[in-house]
């Protein structure tokens, strides 16, 4: 199970599928891309290999950001269904995550009673809980910031805002996440392996930072908002 996420002025969905590949070897039994543009959020879905999800892809969708997901299930069946991304009720938000959130069902007791699932994964409850969050402050960052103070267990998470090209919501504790950085374009990869081709430049980030990637800028914070500087440092593989 992976992640990778790209946002630049180069085609997004070739980024995507590449890294997802050299994400293979982590296992994986579903895998899906979500690609921003004007039209708004075009997601695919598919079971078993990249091969498969790459001859799914409509190649004529053009987009510049998006996120890519290679699921390892643990809540909910392999199926397309289940395969991530996952979207809140009204698509304005869009996720992927790898670990699992050990708090989920009390999170759907105490926040999403009224909100009618697709999936049987926990990772839906994230996103969903984003949108309520959402509801509620208008504000993007403070209900993507609140929603990860509420989550108990494992995440690397990569989210799409639909009203916003310009930014990926990434945060992690307890599953690997590294940003790429490149010139007018930044990349978020589960490994270096699926970026290398991109980047040799990284930013480590640690559990529970929030970390805003933009196309110019990456700007990483601790759930309390407070900016951290980070230096970035040279992968030394070859790709
Ligand atoms: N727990 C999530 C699911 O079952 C994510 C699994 C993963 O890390 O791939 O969908």
């Amino acid at each position: 199970c992976g992640i990778v996420g790209y946002i630049g002025t180069n085609d997004s969905k070739s980024i995507l599928l590449h890294g997802l590949e050299k994400l293979e070897y982590r296992g994986y039994d579903s895998a899906g891309i979500a690609v921003l543009n004007d039209d708004g959020v075009n997601l695919t879905k598919v079971k078993g290999r990249i091969a498969n999800l790459k001859k799914s892809v409509d190649n004529s969708v053009e987009s510049t950001m998006g996120i890519g997901h290679t699921r390892w299930a643990t809540h909910g069946e392999p199926s397309i269904i289940n395969a991530h991304p996952h979207q809140s009720a009204s698509g304005q938000f869009t996720i992927v995550h790898n670990g699992v959130i050990e708090n989920y069902q009390d999170l759907k007791r105490d926040y999403l009673r009224d909100v009618t699932f697709v999936s049987e994964t926990d990772t839906e409850v994230i996103v969903q809980l984003i949108e309520k969050l959402y509801d509620k402050y208008k504000d993007t960052l403070q209900a993507f910031r609140e929603a990860m103070g509420l989550l108990k267990g494992s995440y690397a998470i990569g989210m799409i805002d639909a009203d916003d090209s310009d930014t990926l919501y990434v945060s992690k504790n307890k599953s690997p996440l590294l940003i790429g950085l490149g010139d007018g374009f930044n990349l978020i990869a589960s490994d270096a392996m699926a970026t290398l081709k991109e980047t040799d430049q990284y930013l480590e980030i640690f559990d529970k930072e929030i970390v805003l990637v933009n196309r110019n800028f990456v700007e990483v914070q601790k759930l309390n908002g407070t900016v951290v500087e980070r230096k970035p440092y040279t992968a030394q593989i070859d790709a």
